[in-house]
């Protein structure tokens, strides 16, 4: 062998090495995981880069072009150690009737290796409008979601322990579509002059309102001085999963019968195609046919934005609403990590509980959002912890309001 080959030979293992060295190296993806609480429907191929293009399933809203694709929560099997490039399709919603991307929102993911403790995570836009992440898999399982998940059984979990406390009492209120049962919580007193109403998980996969419910469960039933004084002076019920087939199925938006329920609030109740709504609306009319109804309520859910939606319909003078909602968000930037803001005072959403209680049933309603990406006052990604802190903030918000509400 010559000197010139023996050094060709050597050049190229070099060349080899290091090439090598600087070659992601990238996970194979032997299995992705959906059949398990909560995951989501979808289909996945690994194209020829070794990318995971995850195909999320869309939900249809019934006789509405309306269709909606975002929960996402699934587990990749791949190899510890390595990288994977994870690619979201079908994004191309459709809303109020409306085409528009889903992309533009999903900018972060919660990931697990086991499911249980969260941490956040980027993602990127594509080129052609849809969305992706990159992720080291630090063991060979990695869970991915939408936002960190709460479970039907996370809820089973919180309603256990509440059962036998003096100051609650959980009231059987209906069934979804599918027969699950559906509760309403009452935290402190009943006879107490100022009610509060929250519900939470209108949409399934917007889980932040549960988590804030559990901080306010936590704030409320808190064995200290503040919380005796709030048990003692409020009475807040809460709804805490409104669309539990959804959570189940792992569904997006509406329920098992293709009806949003956040929608439709401007008339009576469909108990077929929606009997979570009609069973809410059942208490709610017991509730002002006995004289307590809500002052305040508030409908939680997750979007891109976090902001208060004050909307009210045309008729009437709802300067004295605007002004309670006005106090109302000032509060909550006083005593919360809320600084999003409201909706412009012409912003109108006709049939969301918001509008529609205060319609039908003059009761002061507001959809409160969530961003799922940014805490824009400290700039974190959001994950259960920030939400049930904003949650345990939310009775010293409540109580200043009915005091500041008088003057
Ligand atoms: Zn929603």
């Amino acid at each position: 062998m010559t000197c010139q080959k023996i050094f060709s030979i050597v050049l190229c293992f070099f060349l080899a090495t290091c090439c090598n060295a600087q070659t992601p190296q990238i996970s194979k993806v032997s299995y992705v995981d959906t059949l398990f609480e909560n995951a989501s429907p979808l289909w996945y191929e690994v194209d020829a880069n070794g990318t995971l293009q995850v195909y999320l399933t869309y939900d249809h809203e019934r006789n509405s072009p309306n269709r909606a694709a975002g929960h996402v929560h699934f587990c990749v099997h791949g190899d510890a150690g390595k990288n994977l490039r994870i690619e979201f399709n079908n994004l191309n919603n459709v809303w109020n009737g409306t085409p528009g991307s889903v992309a533009k929102e999903l900018l972060s993911v919660a990931i697990s290796e086991d499911g249980k403790e969260w941490r956040s995570f980027p993602l990127n836009p594509t080129a052609d409008g849809r969305v992706f992440g990159e992720f080291l898999l630090k063991s060979d399982r990695l869970f991915v979601a939408r936002v960190e998940p709460y479970r039907l059984s996370d809820l089973d979990r919180m309603l256990n322990r509440l059962r036998g406390h003096p100051d609650v009492s959980i009231d059987l209120i209906g069934q979804t579509v599918e027969g699950r049962i559906l509760e309403i919580i009452r935290l402190g007193n009943e006879r107490s002059r100022d009610h509060v109403f929250l519900r939470a998980r209108a949409h399934p996969w917007e889980a932040g309102g549960n988590w804030v419910v559990e901080g306010v469960v936590d704030r409320m039933l808190a064995n200290d001085k503040d919380g005796a004084r709030f048990r003692e002076k409020l009475c807040i019920h809460v709804l805490p999963m409104a669309n539990k087939d959804g959570v189940a199925r792992g569904r997006t938006r509406f329920n098992s019968q293709g009806k949003d329920l956040n929608r439709n609030w401007d008339k009576p109740a469909n108990s077929e195609l929606a009997p979570e709504n009609a069973a809410l609306e059942k208490w709610i009319e017991k509730k002002i046919a006995d004289g307590h109804p809500p002052d305040i309520a508030l409908e939680l859910h997750n979007d891109g934005n976090g902001k208060l939606h004050i909307s009210r319909p045309l008729e009437g003078d709802t300067t004295n609403y605007l002004e309670r909602m006005e106090l109302f968000e000032s509060l909550l930037r006083r005593h919360t990590w809320f600084s999003e803001g409201a909706t412009k005072p012409n912003f109108r959403n006709p049939g969301s509980l918001g509008e529609g209680w205060m319609e039908r049933f003059r009761i002061d309603a507001i959809v409160h959002e969530f961003n799922c990406n940014l805490i824009a006052s400290t700039g974190q990604r959001p994950l259960a912890m920030h939400w049930k802190e904003y949650g345990s903030q939310l009775p010293i918000v409540f109580e200043e309001y009915f005091k500041l509400r008088e003057h």
